[in-house]
């Protein structure tokens, strides 16, 4: 099914016991927690929402790599963006307090890496960022890692994987957490 980008207004709400992998909801398919952030750091008025998990992927140059992107997208699509934001890893070493406030407010982390080397986990913890969930896409999926970036790894297996991980860090926090702003 085409995905198709919601109004990101935060008009919609989600029924509170509504299981966390259940198919996203069209208003919900636009990964709207980063520019939320955006107009709290502006003071701009917004509607407070709960805080989503947040999900790093290394991004790598390898087919695992490539694959951590591709099946956080995918994951985030099912589970839903109240659900799941996906934030920008580079941004953390860059500088970006918007971006770092944001994990920092999250719900919780999960990290996916493709490889052990585990550049997504370690970038975050070298900024003080804890990961409650780390997939390594290789040693938790089997897959081996190459250098070919078009073979298209089994994504619907890896994005199950990481639906998993989000859902249960979700389920993980018995409150609502709002999103708000630490100061930097
Ligand atoms: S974790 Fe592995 S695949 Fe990902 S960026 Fe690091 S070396 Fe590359």
């Amino acid at each position: 099914m085409e995905n198709k980008t919601g109004c990101g207004c935060g008009c919609s709400t989600v029924q509170e016991m509504e299981p966390v992998n259940a198919p996203a909801k069209e208003q919900l398919k636009e990964n709207w927690y980063l520019p939320y952030m955006n107009k709290k750091i502006l003071g701009e008025a917004v509607e407070e929402k709960p805080s989503p998990v947040a999900v790093f992927y290394c991004a790598g140059a390898s087919n695992v790599g490539q694959a951590s992107m591709l099946a956080s997208v995918q994951a985030a699509n099912k589970v839903g963006y109240d659900k799941a934001a996906l934030l920008c890893l580079a941004s953390i070493p860059a500088g970006l307090k918007n971006i770092y406030n944001g994990a920092k407010n999250a719900r919780g982390i999960v990290a996916v890496d493709g490889c052990p080397m585990q550049c997504s986990l370690r970038t975050l913890k070298k900024y003080e960022l804890e990961p409650r969930k780390n997939i390594v896409i290789t040693k938790d999926l089997g897959i081996t890692k190459d250098f070919d970036l078009n073979t298209g790894q089994d994504l619907e297996t890896i994005s199950q994987h990481i639906v998993q991980a989000v859902s249960e860090v979700y389920n993980s926090v018995p409150t609502e957490k709002p999103g708000y702003l630490i100061k930097p």
